[in-house]
């Protein structure tokens, strides 16, 4: 089976009206049991995540502020959300889900949070949407249990996963790789071990050869796990993307991300990264292509 880790606090209560579309995560977790892709024997119930396990890559003075509510109106202009009980609570509950799924991944090959992917965070600040980096706290979980050796995070989101670059900067047994429009925030890129930036206005085509061009060269690392950041912003009607991806184009790379690493056996966490999509039912639809993908891998093989 699948395993999809999913929380109703991932719906944070910022305001119908603001900008980031909270409510996708409520959306996509009933359009996922509507297609039968989560049952009640595949859904998986996260704790919220131990002070400890985030630790291991955020400062204690950072954590605090959050726990308290304490952002300065600054800090909370970069992040994007209005630092309020139920964010927080969202903050611990996704990371936490992150956690969950890796270890779920570990034992099942495959494994989904339906949140995740909070690039932007870094080790002592919250940024664009991101509050605590759930894949850096879960890829750092997994190394202190010992139960991998090497980790690929794998981020084709639209945006450069900066935060994560920078938690992981020199660290011998993390590989990251991001591949994210030029353009597209952050003005100022960190440097993952590998970024690849695209032109605006990039296509179906062009983009699909180069992700592929990008597995067949990490091909030759060994890995032992990977994070996988699916977002979706890089679709044509996304409000902040610069790119021309079709739905046909996402349902391929997902198809062409997944299937490769899962034909040679390296367990992939997938999480959503980001998605702003002009139609709320389309974005919803496009996150859960990540979940379909794995879905039909996991029970046809393809
Ligand atoms: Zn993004």
């Amino acid at each position: 089976m699948l395993p999809i880790v999913n929380h109703p606090d991932y719906v944070a209560q910022i305001g119908d009206d603001h900008r980031f579309p909270i409510n996708k995560f409520g959306a996509l977790f009933q359009l996922l049991q509507q297609d039968k892709i989560i049952r009640t024997d595949n859904l998986f119930i996260p704790e919220p995540v131990s002070h400890a396990d985030l630790l291991k890559v955020h400062k204690a003075e950072y954590i605090e502020k959050i726990d308290n509510l304490s952002l300065s109106k600054e800090e909370e202009r970069k992040l994007g959300f209005p630092m309020v009980p139920s964010v927080k609570r969202r903050s611990y509950m996704a990371t936490g889900g992150t956690v969950l799924a890796a270890r779920l991944a570990l034992q099942y090959q495959l494994a989904c949070n339906t949140a995740g992917g909070s690039h932007h965070a870094f080790a002592g600040a919250g940024n664009g949407y991101c509050v605590f980096n759930d894949v850096a706290v879960a890829a750092h979980s997994l190394l202190a249990q010992k139960l991998v050796r090497r980790i690929l995070i794998y981020d084709l989101d639209v945006h450069q996963g900066d935060g994560t670059a920078e938690i992981f900067k020199n660290h011998p047994q993390v590989y990251t790789c991001s591949i994210h429009a030029k353009k597209n925030y952050p003005a100022k890129k960190q440097q993952s071990n590998q970024d690849i930036e695209l032109e605006e206005h990039l296509q179906d085509e062009a983009y699909l050869a180069i992700v592929e061009d990008s597995l067949q060269k990490l091909s030759k690392q060994s890995f032992d796990f990977v994070f996988y950041v699916a977002g979706v912003d890089v679709h044509e009607d996304d409000k902040l993307g610069a790119l021309r991806i079709t739905t046909n184009g996402i349902i391929k790379r997902e198809q062409m991300v997944l299937s490769h690493f899962y034909q040679r056996k390296i367990p992939v966490c997938g999480v959503l990264g980001g998605g702003y999509n002009k139609s709320f039912e389309h974005l919803v639809y496009l996150h859960s292509i990540l979940h379909r993908t794995c879905h039909h891998l996991i029970h046809h093989g393809t």
